[in-house]
């Protein structure tokens, strides 16, 4: 099981690795969008860690209704609403539970990569964080339905995601400020795909089995 302690654990832990990888996902977005990627999610989950103290004994889906809400009200561009949608909607899947299980995360994760694709209207191969969480949902669910523990689920949810990230470098954008570079988007990481293959990455190392 994750418990909201472990949601909070993830959060904190997300901020750490967005702190750590500012100015990488600033360097990315320099290449195909307005450089500002790094600290848009810097200053987002700052906002989000401030917060976390007055919702921490809430339920799951307070906890995470008001990382996402956080987010839209503090990051301008699209990076941030689109993230404070993927957490609203996770959140909302989970409601009122305290606590919840690996297959529980895969239909929140569902959940809230459908709210990303309909407020973008991007779908995945268009060179978005989508790439990175399309591939993830669909490894977590094979991975579950293979028996695989809660660890090693997420585990391979978090591979397929940087296996996604890899897969943006070749692609042209189609959706978001990197389109309107056409074929000199080709050749660059997406800064989204990272961001959010580093999310997924946190929470398999703080979701682990126990
Ligand atoms: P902005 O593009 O407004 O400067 P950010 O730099 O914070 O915002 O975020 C850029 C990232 O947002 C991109 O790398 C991409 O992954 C993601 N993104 C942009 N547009 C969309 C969209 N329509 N759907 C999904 N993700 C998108
Ligand atoms: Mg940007």
């Amino acid at each position: 099981m994750i418990t909201r302690e472990d949601v909070v654990a993830w959060l904190t832990e997300f901020r750490r690795v967005i702190g750590e990888n500012r100015e990488y996902l600033t360097q990315l977005d320099s290449a195909i969008g307005d450089a500002d990627h790094g600290i848009n999610m810097d200053r987002g989950f700052g906002a989000v860690l401030a917060k976390l103290p007055s919702v921490a004994g809430s339920d799951v889906g307070k906890i995470l209704n008001t990382a996402g809400m956080t987010l839209v009200s503090t990051v301008g561009g699209a990076g941030g609403p689109l993230y404070g949608t993927f957490f609203m909607k996770a959140g909302a899947a989970l409601g009122n539970k305290t606590e919840f299980s690996a297959a529980d995360w895969s239909v929140a994760l569902d959940s809230a990569i459908a709210g990303v694709q309909q407020r973008g209207k991007a779908t995945p191969g268009e060179k978005t964080m989508l790439d990175a969480l399309a591939p993830a949902s669909a490894a977590l669910h094979a991975a579950l339905e293979n028996g695989s523990s809660q660890g090693d689920a997420l585990r391979a949810a978090a591979t397929a995601a940087e296996q996604g990230m890899h897969a943006t470098i070749p692609m042209l954008a189609t959706k978001g400020r990197a389109s309107y570079l056409g074929e000199r988007s080709i050749g660059h990481q997406d800064p989204g795909a990272t961001s959010s293959y580093l999310m997924l990455k946190c929470a398999a190392d703080t979701w682990d089995d126990r």
